[in-house]
């Protein structure tokens, strides 16, 4: 495991991958109403070559732990309620970040009757990730982005 991890620090070096900056994000995700492609790319944000926690980004497992609420996909009705609760169960300072096209309200997915809207229309949000999906790459320059706008 040790040889395997001096490897993939040394190929993070030869390919040029930027060094972590200090400060770190806990996330909370919540999925809204999305079709799974933007966990796809999320959940690879956090496997071994992406590897999104060296840039301070960790998954909380409650909303009571998280600095951000990231959020995918339309905001359905039935999950509504349940966003607006984890977002108010959040610790101050919180923030919301809206992950993919859908949470940013383009209205691709299923029936607008069946919908709240996107993520705007519900809570106030700090930072908009467009894609369908986002590349991991996107999502984990997107995110460091709010570390460092923390730290300003
Ligand atoms: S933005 Fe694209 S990948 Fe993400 S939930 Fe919507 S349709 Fe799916």
């Amino acid at each position: 495991m040790y040889v395997l991890l001096r490897k993939l620090s040394q190929l993070r070096r030869e390919i040029g991958l930027r060094a972590a900056a200090p400060g770190s994000l806990a996330i909370r995700h919540v999925d809204a109403g999305s079709c799974n492609g933007c966990e796809h790319e999320l959940g690879a944000t956090a496997n071994p070559y992406y590897d999104m926690s060296r840039f301070g980004l960790s998954i909380a497992a409650s909303p009571r732990h998280a600095d951000v609420l990231l959020v995918t996909g339309p905001v359905t009705t039935r999950m509504r309620t349940a966003l607006m609760r984890a977002y108010e169960s959040m610790p101050e300072p919180r923030l919301v970040a809206a992950l993919g096209n859908c949470a940013m309200g383009c209205s691709l997915l299923g029936l607008t009757t069946e919908q709240a809207g996107g993520v705007r229309d519900v809570l106030p949000v700090d930072l908009e990730i467009p894609g369908c999906p986002p590349t991991p790459e996107t999502i984990a320059i997107a995110l460091t982005s709010l570390i460092e706008s923390r730290r300003r």
